[in-house]
């Protein structure tokens, strides 16, 4: 067993870190006042190959693992976890294209998505239906010419903003056989967007309800087969899951980092307050936390790469385990920053709001428990 990253592996963290610190950092909390991260920002991220993570060679895409995409995560999100988790929305899509769509629709849309000058939003969850994803009840009615659209998807990171939008829609009955998945371009008919959620954090990027009413594509805009869309959704979110993880990590050890900076400062009753032994507990327990969720969060992006029987599981225990590290981690270091870290010029009060989320979405803590439990009594 080799817990060591490859030099291949230092190598694109190491690219991913100094594109982050230089084209995002700067920029991340003016981002997040103006509500969008800058359209122009994308074309640069496909340049690095990480408009297709793992996106096969013969499609063009990077082909990494997903041991190599946590990497990416991690190491952007210690610029700003909000643009870090927005492009693994992308890539989530662009996967599900090149897993499962028919050649000529990769021939047709993969290029634009791998250069990131097509944007992709991933597009499941309704008013009615989140957890209880299969639920879902915007129909896709099937004409001589395509499919029409009718209903809503809420809560869409990207609404209003991508290019293109990967659906799951119901095709056929009730449950996880009558769904089907989508792409819906921006500008066709009968597609619109509700007003832009205000939100307690990834507030650069917008997020909106798509509508469908009435909205008509051509029957090529199905991805892969009828009625395996359910299967596609869900294949993606494994890897989700471990991004989304991976953004947490990245996140509070950013805000680590600036805590210890910040205790050899400040002083208080005539000693920086790095040597209270008290506080050096603190620290070490966050150190260790962060290092378990590391490696946890490595051994299931691992089991992913090998097709483990028992991967689905170990990137539900690694969600769950390294979000709630991640959030527990920068809520500490803001506490260690005493009043400075309520302040938006210290940067951790936006990590905290940042990475509350992490803990919802690609599936709640509760459901990542869920499906550990499920596992468990199954295999007992
Ligand atoms: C900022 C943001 C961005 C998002 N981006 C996207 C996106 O791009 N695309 C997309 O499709 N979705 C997106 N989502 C939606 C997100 O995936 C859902 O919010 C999430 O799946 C939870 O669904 P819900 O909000 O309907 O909560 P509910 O499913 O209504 O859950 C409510 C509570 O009940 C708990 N619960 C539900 N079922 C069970 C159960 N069986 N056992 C135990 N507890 C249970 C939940 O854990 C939760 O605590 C986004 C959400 C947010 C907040």
């Amino acid at each position: 067993m080799d817990f060591a990253l490859t030099d291949e592996q230092s190598a694109i963290f190491d690219m991913a870190y100094a594109f982050g610190q230089d084209n995002i950092a700067p920029h991340a909390r003016d981002w997040e006042a103006q509500g969008t991260i800058p359209k122009d920002l994308w074309p640069q991220v496909g340049e690095l190959g990480f408009g297709g993570l793992y996106v096969s060679e013969e499609s063009g895409g990077a082909g990494l693992g997903r041991l190599d995409a946590t990497l990416v995560f991690e190491a952007l999100s210690m610029a700003c976890p909000s643009v870090a988790a927005f492009l693994s929305i992308h890539n989530m899509c662009a996967r599900m294209i090149d897993s499962f769509a028919s050649d000529a629709f990769k021939a047709r849309v993969l290029p634009d998505v791998l250069t990131m000058n097509t944007v992709l939003s991933y597009c499941l969850t309704e008013p009615g239906s989140g957890s209880d994803a299969v639920a879902l009840k915007t129909r896709a009615d099937r004409t001589n010419e395509g499919y029409t659209l009718n209903g809503t998807k809420a809560f869409i990171s990207g609404g209003g903003y991508s290019d293109a939008y990967v659906c799951m829609v119901r095709t056929g009955d009730a449950g996880a056989g009558g769904v089907s998945t989508v792409y819906v371009e921006d500008g066709t008919k009968g597609l619109s967007f509700g007003a832009l959620e205000d939100k307690m954090g990834w507030r650069s990027q917008p997020t909106a309800q798509v509508q469908f009413d009435d909205c008509k594509i051509s029957a090529d805009n199905l991805i892969g087969e009828e009625g395996k869309g359910f299967k596609y959704a869900m294949m993606g979110l494994d890897g989700g899951r471990l991004n989304i993880a991976a953004c947490s990590l990245g996140a509070a050890q950013t805000a680590l980092n600036a805590t210890l900076t910040y205790m050899g400062e400040r002083k208080a009753f005539g000693q920086s307050i790095d040597q209270f032994q008290g506080l050096q507990w603190r620290l070490a327990d966050m150190e260790i936390e962060l290092q378990a969720a590391r490696v946890f969060l490595r051994q299931a992006a691992w089991k992913l790469d090998q097709g483990a029987p028992d991967a689905t599981k170990f990137c539900a225990m690694a969600k769950k385990f390294v979000t709630e590290t991640g959030s527990k981690v920068v809520d500490q270091c803001l506490q260690l920053h005493g009043g400075y870290g309520y302040l938006a010029d210290y940067g951790i009060e936006k990590l905290v709001r940042d990475l509350r989320v992490h803990q919802i979405l690609e599936g709640t803590n509760e459901i990542m428990r869920v499906i550990v439990a499920r596992d468990m009594l199954k295999n007992r």
